[in-house]
């Protein structure tokens, strides 16, 4: 049996579960951090929570005698994505990167880059605006030194403590969304501008697409440096991969 270990969390790493769950002499498991509560149960099995750091995660590689090692993580979580690339190399294990490809500006879109969050608050501008907030629940306090605005704030699950910030409502939801409700919500919410994370992917991409057809500016906080992205951006050719290692396990 080859055993994969799959850090997760995101849809890719949920449609990778799913071939993994059909291939043969392929023992796979998921890894979530245990952020959101209501888990999407993979069909393959899986555990909850960090590892502990690099030292933690090369012992569960020793322990659990892991051969591949996958990393679908978010491209924003740069901590495990870290601790993935030197726990794979100190253990000599091959690494996976899976990570969906950024969203690419058409010329029908009227996106603002910002490198980081706190230079997405710091565009937003003097005069008081009515900001949706699509950036998850961890970097809401970035925003409190941008008290004018009114912030429209759409997580997954409730925000364990209310965000320090003046003029805001919290409402959830966990995507794919539709363009036109998406549409509707930014309308009747009289929203001008939109923050996002240049996360990728189709799940979120409804509200770049209602932005796009509202001629709404988009403040666009980019990917982290740093951490290696890629080369994969399809679960299938992780899949080619792993088969791969486990050819050239049996020395085939
Ligand atoms: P992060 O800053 O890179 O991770 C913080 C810590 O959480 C890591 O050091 C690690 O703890 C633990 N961790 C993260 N992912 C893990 C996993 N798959 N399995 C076990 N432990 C994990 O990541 P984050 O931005 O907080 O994201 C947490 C999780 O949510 C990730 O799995 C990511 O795929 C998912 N997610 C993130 C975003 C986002 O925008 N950042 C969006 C959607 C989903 P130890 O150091 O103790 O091992």
């Amino acid at each position: 049996m080859m055993r994969v270990l799959v850090l997760g969390g995101t849809y890719e790493a949920s449609k990778l579960a799913h071939l993994l769950a059909e291939a043969r002499g392929i023992s796979a498991t998921m890894s979530f951090a245990g952020r959101t509560k209501a888990i999407v149960a993979p069909p393959i099995p899986y555990r909850i929570g960090g590892f502990g750091g690099v030292e933690g995660l090369l012992e569960y590689l020793k322990v659990e005698g892991i051969d591949v090692l996958v990393d679908a993580t978010h491209p924003f979580a740069e901590q495990i994505s870290s601790s993935a690339l030197v726990a794979a190399k100190r253990a000599k294990i091959p690494l996976a990167i899976l990570s969906r490809p950024p969203w690419v500006r058409t010329v029908q879109d009227n996106w603002i880059d910002a490198a980081d969050m706190a230079t997405a608050a710091d565009v937003l501008g003097h005069e008081p605006k009515r900001v949706f907030l699509t950036i998850g629940r961890l970097q809401l306090e970035v925003f409190t030194k941008a008290p004018q605005h009114f912030y429209l704030i759409r997580t997954i699950e409730p925000v364990a403590v209310s965000p320090r910030l003046p003029n805001h409502r919290v409402i959830h939801g966990r995507g794919p969304f539709a363009v036109e409700m998406e549409e509707k919500l930014l309308r009747e919410e009289s929203i001008d501008r939109l923050v996002t994370k240049n996360s990728g992917g189709e799940a979120a991409f409804a509200k770049i697409l209602a932005a796009r057809n509202l001629g709404l500016p988009v403040i666009m906080v980019a990917r982290p440096g740093g951490t290696m992205q890629g080369p994969f951006h399809d679960p299938a050719k992780v899949m080619d991969f792993i088969l791969h290692h486990q050819l050239a396990r049996r020395g085939v």
